[in-house]
C-alpha cells in the first residue's frame, strides 16, 4: 500500500479532465487587466467566478496603501502576533472591525479558514459541543475537528432539527456553540438567521455566524446579513474573511464576550503562525472604508446580480438558491458540468466549477459569483456565452456545440 493509493479513485476521475484544453481545477491567471478581466491561456476571459463582490482589487487607494505599507513596513512581519508579528495596523484593523460590527472586540488572523480553526479550536475543547450545519464549509468542519468537541449536524438551514437536536441535549451538561453561515458559498442559499436566533436563545446556547459571502454584501452599511435581518446584537461570535468584498487576504472573528481576547494566547491557529502581511492589513483597512462609505457598491452588485440571475433564469437553467450574487446552476451530471465548464472557457467567460463533494448532496455546480465592477457589456457577453452553451446536456451534444461555437 502507498500513500497515495487512497487517492487512486480521485486520480481517476481528474484524468477526465486532460481530454480538454483547460484543467478547470489548474487555471492559471497569466495576467489580471482589471476584477473582472484576466488573461487565461493567452486568452482575454471575463471573470464570474472570483468572490471580488465589490471589485476593490485593484481600488487605487486599496492598491497605494498596500505599496506604502509595503514600503514602511516590509513584505512580511516573520513572527506570530504574539511575538513580534503584531504591527500597529494590525491593531488598527482589528478595533475598525469591532466598532464596525458594533462589537466589543476582533482578532484578525491569515486568513478566514485560519479565523474558523482559531475561534472554534480556541472557544471549545472535548469537553465542549458544537452544533453545525450540515452544508458548513470545510474551515468550520475543520474547526470543530481541531477543536475535539462533540459535534453534531444538523439539518441544513433547519432551525426545527436544530430546536429537535438541542431538545435532546437538555440534561447534557456540556457547553454548546451553534455554528451557522449566513449565506452559503455554494448554492447562494440564505440562512434564516433570525429563527436561528430564536433557537439559541430558547435554549441558552451560544451561537457563531461566519458572514464570509455576505460582509460588504448585506446590510444598510455592509456589515453582512446578520445586521440586515436586525439581529446582529444577538450573534455572539461573527467570523469572517478580508479575501472577497474587500479583495485582500485575511480572517477575523469577533464578539462582545468579556473574555474574548483570552484567545490571543490560547488559540493555537492564532499564536503558532505568521501574522498577516502589512501590505495586506493596509489594503483590508481600506476596503472596510470602503465598504462602510460606498453604499453605491453594494447597489451596483445586486443590480448586476438581479440581471444575471434573471437572464440565466430566462435560459432554463436551474439556479440553486434565490438572487443573490452568488449565482449557481444545477448540471445534470459532472461530464455536463465539466464540458458546460469548457465550453463557457472556450467562450471567453471564467465561472467556478464545483464537483462533489466540493457541494453538497453529490450536486455539480456552475457557479457565478457577480461583481459590482461588472459592466453591463460584460454581463450581455457572459448571458450570450450561457445562451451558446445551454443546449448542451450530454458529453455527445458538446461535440456539436463545440464545433457551434
Ligand atoms: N468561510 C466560508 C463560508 C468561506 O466560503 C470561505 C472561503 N471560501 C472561508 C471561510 C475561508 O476564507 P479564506 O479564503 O479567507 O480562507
Amino acid at each position: 500500500m502507498g500513500l497515495f493509493d487512497k487517492y487512486n479513485h480521485i486520480i481517476d476521475r481528474h484524468s477526465k479532465l486532460d481530454d480538454f484544453d483547460v484543467d478547470p481545477f489548474n487555471v492559471c491567471v497569466e495576467r489580471v487587466i482589471s476584477p473582472t478581466v484576466g488573461v487565461i491561456n493567452g486568452q482575454e476571459t471575463i471573470l464570474v467566478g472570483t468572490n471580488n463582490y465589490l471589485g476593490l482589487t485593484f481600488e487605487a487607494d486599496c492598491v497605494d496603501d498596500a505599496v506604502k505599507a509595503l514600503k514602511e513596513y516590509g513584505t512580511a512581519t516573520t513572527g506570530s502576533r504574539i511575538a513580534n508579528g503584531t504591527y500597529v495596523d494590525h491593531v488598527q484593523l482589528e478595533q475598525d472591525i469591532a466598532s464596525f460590527l458594533n462589537y466589543r472586540a476582533a482578532i484578525v488572523f491569515p486568513t478566514g479558514y485560519q479565523a474558523n480553526l482559531g475561534i472554534l479550536a480556541g472557544l471549545a475543547d472535548k469537553s465542549d459541543t458544537i452544533l453545525l450545519d450540515a452544508d458548513s464549509h470545510a474551515s468550520i468542519y475543520d474547526g470543530c475537528t481541531l477543536s475535539g468537541a462533540t459535534m453534531i449536524r444538523f439539518r441544513h438551514n433547519s432551525p426545527a432539527d436544530l430546536d429537535k437536536r438541542l431538545e435532546r441535549l437538555k440534561d447534557d451538561k456540556s457547553n454548546k456553540l451553534v455554528v451557522v453561515e449566513s449565506i452559503y458559498s455554494m448554492f447562494g442559499d440564505r440562512a434564516p438567521l433570525d429563527e436561528f436566533v430564536d433557537v439559541k436563545n430558547r435554549h441558552g446556547v451560544s451561537l457563531l455566524v461566519d458572514e464570509a459571502h455576505s460582509l460588504g454584501v448585506f446590510g444598510d452599511h455592509g456589515q453582512g446579513l446578520a445586521a440586515e435581518m436586525g439581529v446582529g446584537a444577538e450573534v455572539d461570535y461573527t467570523v469572517g474573511t478580508f479575501s472577497k468584498s474587500l479583495g485582500a487576504v485575511g480572517g477575523f472573528g469577533a464578539s462582545n464576550h468579556p473574555l474574548f481576547e483570552t484567545l490571543r494566547y490560547t488559540s493555537r491557529p492564532y499564536m503558532y503562525t505568521a501574522s498577516s502581511s502589512p501590505s495586506n492589513v493596509a489594503a483590508a483597512i481600506t476596503a472596510l472604508r470602503h465598504i462602510r462609505t460606498r453604499p453605491e457598491l453594494r447597489a451596483k452588485l445586486w443590480e448586476n446580480a438581479e440581471m444575471l440571475y434573471n437572464c440565466l433564469s430566462d435560459l432554463g437553467y436551474d439556479i440553486c438558491a434565490p438572487m443573490s450574487p452568488i449565482i449557481a446552476l444545477r448540471m445534470p451530471d459532472e461530464e455536463t458540468a465539466i464540458y458546460h465548464w469548457n465550453l463557457l472557457f472556450k467562450a471567453g467567460v471564467y465561472v467556478n466549477l464545483a464537483l462533489p463533494p466540493g457541494a453538497p448532496n453529490r450536486t455539480c455546480l456552475l457557479r457565478c459569483s457577480v461583481s459590482a465592477r461588472h459592466s453591463s457589456e460584460q454581463i450581455g457577453h457572459i448571458v450570450d456565452a450561457f445562451a451558446k452553451c445551454s443546449a448542451i446536456i450530454s458529453p455527445k451534444a458538446h461535440q456539436q456545440a463545440a464545433v457551434a461555437l
